[in-house]
């Protein structure tokens, strides 16, 4: 197989779009679709500052990288959530297995490896510093999900995400999402015919009160693009998954999908690339899209729909009131 650019080697195929390319031409074409769908989702400008969610994961570290790279004000937040020394240890490795090597603490190290290396700002935030438990403990003490931390995960990455880039001024927050995660959440999301979230589920969100606009620069890319990238980069990344990720239902979708993609090459890219244009078209305009009644939480200031606190701050003092912290 040869680069369609220059001839030599190639080090990529994608069969879907019908294009191999050598090392160097991969390297310089990521940038380049990257810096192409920031100006057709209108994402944000040279001038705007932005704040990139960090995992210490390939996407995450590669859009840096990206943004970076095409001259973008681009700061890091790594959100230290506290996911180790639990029985749900790094897969593959034994409970002893020694602590630096735990997914939390080997995701910060790599996120701040990656920062220092390259002289950029990396803030963090320590879940269990800054509201009292880790996130699989204030799972359980605030009794939400299931014996699974995810939705509290989720619940305080958008807070915490959202805290960072309104206090520090960002114009924008960008996350890793690629075209497989976007995929399967629609997959997800269409097979419930779930109209609010499919009318919300885009490559921006604008800003609305209180909330930081959200964007998705690598949501037309593969999965393996994004992992080609970091590797022929040499991004350090964390390669494991998030112990708790094991058995959900994303990643079965995403079986799934690799299925019909590997029959039909491409198919991963239409199905999204289809939707948009259908929800543009106002496919989903119908459904009921009343926006609720948004004011300030008491306590943090974030919006909220309902009357007393918001969502986030009821589960850290349902949590606290264990240990009988007050709220921060
Ligand atoms: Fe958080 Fe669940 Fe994702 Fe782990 S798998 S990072 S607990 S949302
Ligand atoms: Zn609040």
């Amino acid at each position: 197989m040869k680069c369609k650019k220059c001839g030599s080697k190639a080090s990529v195929n994608m069969r879907q779009h019908k294009l191999a390319l050598c090392k160097d031409h991969y390297l310089e074409w990521i940038p380049e679709q990257t810096e192409r769908f920031i100006k057709k989702y209108d994402m944000f400008r040279r001038e705007e500052k932005i704040l990139v969610a960090v995992s210490g994961g390939k996407d995450s570290l590669s859009l840096w990288d990206i943004l970076q790279r095409l001259g973008y004000q681009a700061d890091g937040l790594y959100i230290g959530l506290g996911i180790e020394g639990t029985p749900y240890a790094v897969q593959g490795r034994s409970r002893d297995v020694p602590l630096e090597r735990l997914y939390s603490a080997e995701s910060h190290r790599l996120a701040e490896k990656f920062a220092s290396e390259r002289g950029l700002k990396l803030h963090v935030v320590d879940i269990q510093q800054e509201y009292g438990q880790p996130i699989p403990m204030l799972a359980e003490s605030s009794h939400r999900g299931q014996g699974k931390p995810c939705a509290v995960c989720g619940l305080v990455k958008r807070h915490v995400m959202n805290r960072i880039a309104r206090d520090l001024g960002y114009d924008a927050l960008a996350t890793g999402h690629n075209l497989d995660d976007e995929v399967a959440v629609l997959f997800g999301n269409t097979l419930q015919w779930a109209g609010n979230f499919l009318l919300r589920q885009s490559p921006v969100l604008p800003s609305t009160s209180g909330l930081a606009r959200k964007v998705k620069p690598l949501c037309r890319f593969y999965e393996r693009e994004m992992a080609a990238y970091a590797l022929l980069r040499g991004i350090e990344y964390i390669y494991e998954e998030c112990p708790f990720a094991e058995g959900s239902t994303s990643i079965y979708y995403k079986e799934l999908l690799n299925r019909l993609e590997t029959d039909k090459p491409g198919s991963k890219l239409t199905f999204y690339l289809r939707f948009l244009e259908a929800r543009e078209a106002g496919l989903f305009a119908a459904a009921p899209a009343s926006a609720p009644d948004l004011h300030p939480c008491p306590n943090c200031g974030q919006p909220t729909s309902t009357d007393d606190l918001c969502s986030f701050c009821r589960m850290i003092a349902k949590a606290n009131a264990i240990t009988s912290k007050p709220l921060p």
